[in-house]
């Protein structure tokens, strides 16, 4: 192929936009702060999961201490209306003894479940304050991940206007270049990482940075100023 050698130069100064507008396509991809919002979610799915854990067995204490509650109330009563009984003074002495054993039997039953609501109090008041925690740590979470979206969109909009403004500048460098020549530039580019142009320094191309062989220097240099020369190596258009 032949071509203006301005073209080349042109073209060298596509290349340069072209490697720019790579560079921050990647560099919004790559954003640490992609990977800190996928920990942060990682982390509020586990700790959501402690969460509903921890409210089945707030839901299983408070449902133990309602059991408790209803277990000492009917003996409660029936304690009562033995002690009537036998406040009353009606009864004969045989009742009244009985009556009495009754009365110990039934103090002692009323305090056993007593201890034992108590407990399941307890145990209602400790797995409250665990859903709370729990709470709280999803709470600091999903906030932390608000912070983190705010801080990715700011950084990705910023990213985004650079990109536009380095398409304008490519799509406007790109029309002052003969179509033929932006083909293989195009082609090249698409199977090279990208480059597909690099300047020849006399010995090594820029592009693979490897050193040409003193015949493949010899034809490059001998080459006419018209002729589009290609990288003996790597393929890419040379530009001397
Ligand atoms: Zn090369």
């Amino acid at each position: 192929m032949k071509t203006d050698p301005a073209n080349l130069m042109t073209l060298l100064e596509l290349q340069s936009l072209d490697t720019a507008l790579d560079q921050v396509k990647h560099k919004a991809k790559s954003l640490p702060v992609h990977g800190v919002i996928a920990d942060l979610m990682r982390r509020h799915g586990s700790v959501k999961d402690d969460l509903v854990a921890a409210q089945t067995e707030r839901s299983d204490a408070a449902a133990a201490a309602r059991r408790a509650e209803a277990d000492v109330v009917p003996v409660r009563e029936r304690l009562t209306r033995n002690q009537a009984r036998v406040d009353s003074g009606e009864m004969t002495a045989k009742a009244l003894s009985s009556a009495i054993d009754e009365i110990e039997h039934l103090k002692q039953r009323v305090s056993d479940l007593e201890d034992a609501q108590l407990e399941a109090m307890e145990a209602l008041d400790l797995a409250t304050a665990h859903v709370g925690q729990m709470s709280e740590q999803v709470e600091e979470i999903e906030q932390e991940v608000r912070e983190q979206l705010a801080s990715r969109d700011a950084a990705v909009a910023e990213l985004s206007a650079k990109a536009n403004d380095l398409s304008s500048a490519r799509t406007a460098k790109a029309s002052q270049v003969p179509q033929p020549l932006l083909a293989l530039y195009d082609k090249i580019r698409a199977r090279n990482n990208g480059v597909a142009v690099a300047k020849f320094d006399g010995r090594r191309c820029q592009g693979c940075g490897l050193e040409a062989t003193v015949a493949d220097i010899n034809r490059y240099l001998s080459a006419p100023s018209d002729e589009v020369i290609r990288c003996a190596e790597c393929d890419r258009i040379l530009v001397r």
